[in-house]
């Protein structure tokens, strides 16, 4: 059912002999499903020296090639999505059929990876004499190290894997300790698609000892991190001192505005299905609800209403439609959230943990709490909603604009021109306006302000991990 953990270095998966174990934990019941090894430090010189030395020869295959192998990869994970689902509910906690979604965008992302590589153009740029040919090289950056997350750990290692590999880079990748088997499944299709020994390392343990290990190695020339703002800062901190390029997909708070010319029941269900899903753990939820004073009453019942037919539950019952928080530290936050002084507003709905086992926390709905509040400010990355009016466009977006975030917003309106106005005003990576539609493969994925640097996914995602060499020719 979840499979065999392990490290996998230089192309050999490592376990035991001596290595410390955490225990990993199902949300859903607390009880322990596996055990996970810890890297040594010998282990992070291994897969260090592994990235150096099939850097030389990986940057030397050709694209076509590369993207044959990661294309199987993909077909291998394709092959065994149901499984791999499986192994991200029990270690996770999300409903099953989220995670079968993931694991079907994680082979999306490989496959859309695999075809980048091979459009990683360069240009020609003319010479100012005739004589002259001048010539800007896509070159890969150099081996990577990566950090995962625990919310998406299927999405989240397949992309920063199969953006590095196509450009041509190694990569060392410590996914979350909490969400191990999903990214030891992933590995295993790259290991068993043909990847040469050292191309791909995955290694768990403390992350802040890995972190500051592999960041300060001198082979590693670039890291990329999804998590939150303060771990972002300090590895680009600990990335500067050897001028290292950095990807970071930090947090958010995303407004969701809308408008009094929108539907406010049809707002409401879209709305609802985004801040609930992975129970609120999700970095682009929505999570602040600004609804305009007119249409509030009437988008506030619907809210509620569509709320209620959440149905809380084990994500392996196909009955659940929204599963536990991954570990007790987001209820701890949630706690604090409903908690706090300065909270203000009334809880229209849940506000507790719930159940005898397992970390469930009821879809909560806290109407105008004070902007001053905790909820207000800082990322609930939970099953807590904040609703609240506004008045008018300059009001709302001087709301939307106050954070240090700026990763996602959304925006609820029938009028074009108000459409485009909050699209231009809104401090923020992506804005989608009517539906939640944003973050598909094909499109870049990234923050503003706090919320991050550089992108993943689109045309821009493999830029990441490419050099643009410039050669002139006489
Ligand atoms: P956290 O900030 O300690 O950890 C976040 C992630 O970073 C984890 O995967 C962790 O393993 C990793 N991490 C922590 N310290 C690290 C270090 N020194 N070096 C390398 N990796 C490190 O806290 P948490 O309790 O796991 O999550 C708390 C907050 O993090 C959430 O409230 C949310 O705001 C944010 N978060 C964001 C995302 C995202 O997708 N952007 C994902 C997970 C968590």
């Amino acid at each position: 059912m979840y499979p065999e953990l392990g490290l996998y270095i230089d192309g050999v998966w490592l376990r035991g002999e001596g290595r410390v174990a955490e225990p990993v934990i199902n949300p859903a019941t607390e009880q322990p499903i596996a055990d996970l090894w810890h890297a040594t430090d010998a282990d992070l010189e291994r897969a260090l020296l592994a990235a150096k030395r099939s850097f030389a020869a990986w940057r030397k295959v050709s694209p076509y090639d590369r993207s044959r192998i990661l294309r199987k990869a993909a077909e291998i994970l394709r092959s065994r999505r149901d499984d791999v689902a499986l192994t991200l509910t029990l270690e996770q906690g999300k409903i099953l059929a989220e995670s079968r979604g993931e694991v079907d965008a994680a082979v999306d992302i490989i496959e859309w990876a695999a075809d980048e590589g091979r459009r990683a153009y360069g240009r020609v740029v003319a010479g100012r004499t005739s004589d002259i040919r001048q010539l800007v090289v896509p070159e890969p950056v150099g081996p990577a190290a990566a950090f995962t997350p625990w919310n998406f750990p299927a999405t989240t290692p397949a992309r920063k894997i199969s953006t590095a590999l196509a450009a041509g880079c190694p990569i060392i990748i410590k996914a979350a300790e909490e969400t191990p088997g999903t990214c030891v499944e992933i590995v295993r299709a790259f290991d068993e698609a043909g990847l040469p020994a050292g191309v791909l390392n995955l290694v768990f343990g403390k992350p802040a000892y890995i972190s500051e290990k592999l960041i300060g190695s001198p082979i590693i020339r670039k890291i990329s991190f999804t998590g939150s703002v303060p771990v972002g800062k300090h590895l680009t901190r600990l990335a500067a001192d050897g001028m290292k390029r950095v990807t970071m997909e930090l947090g958010g708070h995303s407004p969701a505005i809308v408008f009094a010319d929108a539907d406010p029941v049809q707002a409401a269900k879209v709305l609802v299905g985004g801040k609930y899903r992975n129970a609120g753990q999700v970095c682009i939820a929505p999570s602040r609800f600004y609804v305009e004073k007119n249409i509030e009453d009437a988008f506030v019942s619907a809210f509620i209403a569509e709320t209620k037919k959440l149905k809380l539950g084990d994500g392996t019952e196909p009955s659940s439609t929204m599963g536990p928080m991954a570990n007790s530290r987001r209820l701890d936050a949630m706690d604090s959230f409903v908690g706090d002084p300065t909270r203000g507003g009334d809880i229209l709905l849940g506000g507790a943990r719930t159940g005898n086992r397992g970390y469930f926390f009821e879809p909560t709905i806290i109407h105008r709490p004070s902007d001053e509040s905790r909820l207000m400010r800082e990322e609930p990355f939970g099953p807590v909603a904040p609703v609240c009016p506004f008045d008018d466009f300059d009001e709302v977006i001087s709301k939307a604009n106050a954070l240090p975030y700026g990763l996602a917003a959304y925006v609820f309106t029938s009028s074009t021109k108000t459409a485009l106005a909050a699209s231009d005003e809104i401090e923020s990576g992506m804005v989608a306006v009517n539906s939640l539609s944003m973050t598909l493969t094909e499109t870049p994925m990234g923050g503003v302000k706090d919320s991050g640097q550089g992108y993943e996914g689109g045309i821009e995602g493999i830029e990441g991990y490419l050099n643009r060499k410039f050669i002139s020719l006489m």
